[in-house]
């Protein structure tokens, strides 16, 4: 299998290796599969680390990592992964956020770390991992990475726009993690890390390695969710599982589109968004109208230029999606009455992204859908307490992993919004 840019019409084509430790394309796309496989899923493994492994092994056929993609997912994807029905509602959660820094992103990036562990050769040169964060990806890549020789992580996060627990997890590691606050929003901290990965001069002196959402590996291991929630719906029910997945910068649902045209037995996908509207307005047939990011509650998903709408429309391009994949957007007041509402009838705590796909599943009942649907729970509550708890009237056991990273100190220095600033820090060594 190979791997090609979204901007190159003909090659080059890259291998797996190549492209997980360039994160970018040379020419500034993203890397897609060249073709999908199909899965013949009779048969399909039952565990989730087997699953994954059954859904990976084609994306690694030729590469180094092709023989170890068993132990890559099972070390990986070493906790829990509950399907919980709601009773009453015909609705599932896949609650995604049991991972060491309860978010969805655990999944992505602990499969990432193993797989550029697994790639480097004694003798390479440190290797810096470059992160900008909205609030999760830098906590998940810094918990991946941690203590992992040869890698360290620079984390940039945009100051003031993550919540207090979210800002001391991505600051309590120590050793090889470094944390800057950035003043902007999250989508100047992109800006800055897609300007060190362009800057040649820089990658002449420094091996840089993206652990952002654009990078393959993070994108294909999130299939394995996907892939295992569905084999197990359909063997309960002998249904396709539909999904609806809070997205910011459609990392995750893309993985739910990739798993579902690799032959997984995935009906509709509904994008639920906060009050960033790009892309409902998109799939609205408004076009696609980049913004700079509101800050919303529903924070991980404050995104304006989803970084993986290119990789979205050449894979699927909107006008063959028809009806398999919608999106809307919900505001903050929606989400305090969902996670208000939802709290008070089926005693179930939702974070404020969790909370945006409910309200996209009651506008699916109010329009008289009575089909089951799987919720993506992206994030544990206990990470958005200062909004969670008021909304419910009372307090959020921590859970233990993310309880011994907040007893940690934390340490964070600030970064001016400036290329030059980052360069110089990344260079400092
Ligand atoms: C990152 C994140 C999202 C958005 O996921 P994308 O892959 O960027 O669409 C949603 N919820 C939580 C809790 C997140 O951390």
């Amino acid at each position: 299998m190979h791997f090609v840019s979204t901007r190159a019409l003909q090659g080059p084509r890259s291998s797996l290796a190549a492209a997980l430790n360039a994160g970018l394309a040379p020419d500034g796309g993203l890397y897609v599969p060249e073709w999908l496989p199909m899965l013949e899923t009779q048969g399909a493994p039952v565990a989730l680390s087997a699953v994954a492994a059954w859904a990976l092994t084609p994306f690694m056929s030729g590469s180094e990592l092709a023989r170890q993609v068993e132990r890559l997912c099972a070390d990986a994807f070493d906790f829990p992964l509950p399907l919980l029905p709601i009773p009453s509602t015909a609705a599932s959660v896949l609650e995604l956020f049991h991972g060491p820094t309860a978010a969805f992103k655990d999944f992505g990036a602990r499969f990432l770390a193993g797989a550029l562990s697994a790639l480097r050769q004694p003798s390479d040169p440190p290797t810096t991992v470059l992160v900008a964060t909205s609030g999760d990806t830098g906590g998940a890549v810094a918990g991946a990475f941690h203590g992992l020789p040869g890698f360290r992580v620079v984390i940039l996060y945009p100051d003031g726009l993550v919540s207090a627990r979210q800002a001391h997890q991505l600051a309590a590691w120590g050793d090889n993690i470094r944390c800057y606050r950035v003043a902007g929003r999250f989508d100047d901290c992109q800006r800055l890390v897609k300007g060190a990965f362009a800057d040649g001069a820089l990658r002449a002196q420094l091996r840089l390695a993206s652990a952002n959402s654009i990078s393959l590996g993070r994108l294909l291991p999130q299939m394995s969710y996907y892939a295992w929630s569905a084999l197990t719906h359909y063997r309960q029910s002998g249904a396709p599982a539909n999904y609806i997945i809070p997205t910011g910068n459609l990392g995750n649902a893309l993985a739910c589109l990739l798993a579902r045209s690799i032959g997984l037995p995935i009906g509709e996908v509904v994008l639920a968004a906060n009050a960033n509207r790009v892309l409902s307005d998109f799939y609205g047939g408004g076009g696609y109208q980049p913004h700079p990011s509101l800050a919303t509650l529903a924070n991980a998903m404050d995104v304006g230029d989803p970084s993986n709408f290119e990789r979205m429309r050449w894979l699927f391009p909107p006008e063959g999606l028809g009806p398999a994949l919608s999106a809307g957007s919900v505001d903050d007041q929606q989400i305090r009455d969902a996670i208000r509402r939802v709290h008070h009838r089926h005693d179930y705590v939702l974070c404020p992204h969790t909370a945006c796909a409910w309200v996209m599943l009651e506008r699916l009942r109010a329009a008289g859908d009575q089909r089951h649907w799987i919720l993506a729970a992206t994030a544990h509550p206990a990470k958005f307490e200062t909004v969670v708890e008021p909304l419910i009237g009372q307090t959020l056991a921590v859970p233990p992993a993310l309880a011994t990273l907040l007893d940690r100190p934390a340490h964070v220095e600030a970064l001016a919004d400036d290329p030059g600033a980052l360069r110089e820090l990344l260079l400092a060594g």
